[in-house]
This record gives C-alpha cells, structure tokens and sequence, in this order.
C-alpha cells in the first residue's frame, strides 16, 4: 500500500468521500488515505490526526516526500482534538475497534456541529458504532461488507439526521447485523456471520460443562439470543 495504491478496504472507505470534500482523517497512521484522496482530486485538503508519536511522525514524513505539506496538515492529538467545529465536511476513522470509534465520537461530539459525513470502518463490534449513531441521531445512510486478505470489514458511512430512516422494529437485530447489509446478505457478510455462529456456539457448548451460577446463565441466555436471531436472518 501507498499514496498511489490503497489497501481495498481503504479504497473503499475513499469511496464515499463526497467530491472536493475538506476531510479529517482520524488514526491516520501513513497518512496513506488522506495523501491518496488529495492526490486523487476527491478531497480538497485534508487533517491526518495522530495520537501516537511513530505514526505521526511517519505521517508527516509521508506527506513531505509526497510534496502535499500545503493540502494535507498531520496534528497530534486524541481523537477529534485535532480537529475545529466546522473545519472539515467529511471525517474518516479507519481500522480501529468500533468500541474506540464509537469513544472518539462520544469525546468529540462538540466537534461535529456542522454535521460533516462520516465513514467509520470498525474492524470489530460495529454495533458499538451503530448504537451511539442512533443514540446520537446520526442517520446511517449506507453499509459495506468486504474481504480483504481474509479478513472481513465493514464501512458505516452515516449524516445527521433521524437515525429511524433506516431502522424498522427489529431494532436490536438491526444494530448487530446492519440495516442495510441485512437486507443486502451478500456472501461475506454470510460468511462472516457462519464464523461468529461457529464461534459463539462453540463458547456456548464450553458454557454447558461449566459449572452453574447465575451470571453464567444470564450469559448463556444472552448467547443463544444472539445465535437465533442471527440464524433467524441467515436462513431467511
Ligand atoms: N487508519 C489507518 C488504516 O485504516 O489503515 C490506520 C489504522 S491503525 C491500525 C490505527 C491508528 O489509529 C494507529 O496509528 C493509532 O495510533 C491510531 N489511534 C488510535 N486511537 C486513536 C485516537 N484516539 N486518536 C487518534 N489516533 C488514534
């Protein structure tokens, strides 16, 4: 991967970048994304925000040598920090957790008053994201699931808005599975969730040699929950 040629996964969250969009780039590492999507005429200038001092310092040597230090800042700091309310109209956190996404928003919310989109790609727990963007009222506008060297990502690009456009009354299957990619059910987000089915049913197997207490059976039950209602949309 470099400035010329991005991972899939990133190319992806790329494309959802509105045009000529000001973007922040939030664990920006390389600053491959924010390089790329200048380079490209889809953004026109962009924050690549660090908090750790390696990936910052790699990023601002990226955007040195690929001459870009007038359209692409590297900051920083934590999160949205870097960033002031109204400075950018398209935000990107790419390949951390989703429970660390769904942190950055929460401490960053003030930040987000001009509403600018934002394209999250959790590596895990999605639903975390989900959960704070209706909690929040940001509207999920679309989802992706996709393969990449035999890991499964999702994008959740979301505006703000009435978080209830997208969602019916299932609305606990709809956080975990996605709204959109529920419906959609391509092979890979089948794929993905047959692994979690295999996974959780196997905890739940151990579960039944362990020996009883209460919490273990409130756990229990939560699992096989979760196991039917994804069996419930898997095989429908
Ligand atoms: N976004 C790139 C991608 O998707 O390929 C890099 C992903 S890398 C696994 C995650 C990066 O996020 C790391 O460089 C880490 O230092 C940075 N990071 C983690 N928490 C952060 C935070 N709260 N604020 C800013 N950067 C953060």
């Amino acid at each position: 991967m470099n400035i010329q040629q991005l991972s899939k996964r990133l190319e992806a969250v790329v494309s959802y970048i509105p045009k000529q969009s000001r973007i922040a780039d939030i664990g920006s590492d390389h600053a491959y994304l924010p390089c790329y999507a200048v380079n490209k005429g889809i953004a026109s200038s962009a924050v690549a925000g660090e908090v750790v001092k390696g990936p910052y310092l790699s990023a601002k040597k990226q955007v040195e040598e690929a001459e870009l230090t007038k359209e692409v800042e590297v900051r920083l700091g934590n999160g949205l920090e870097v960033i002031t309310p109204g400075e950018v109209d398209c935000i990107t956190i790419a390949g951390m957790g989703g429970t660390l996404i769904a942190s950055i928003l929460e401490e960053g919310k003030h930040k987000l008053t001009n509403e600018p989109r934002l394209i999250l790609q959790p590596n895990v727990s999605a639903k975390s994201i989900r959960t704070w963007l209706m909690d929040n009222e940001w509207d999920l506008i679309a989802e992706e699931i996709l393969e990449e060297d035999d890991k499964l990502y999702e994008i959740l690009v979301a505006e703000k808005g009435d978080p209830r456009n997208h969602y019916s009354r299932e609305v606990e299957k709809e956080l975990l599975l996605g709204p959109f990619l529920m419906i959609e059910k391509n092979p890979v987000f089948l794929k993905k969730w047959n692994q979690e089915l295999r996974q959780w049913k196997n905890i739940l197997n151990n579960m039944e040699k362990a020996e009883k207490t209460e919490a273990l059976e409130d756990r229990k039950s939560e699992l096989i929950g979760k196991i039917k209602m994804v069996e419930e949309v898997i095989h429908s």
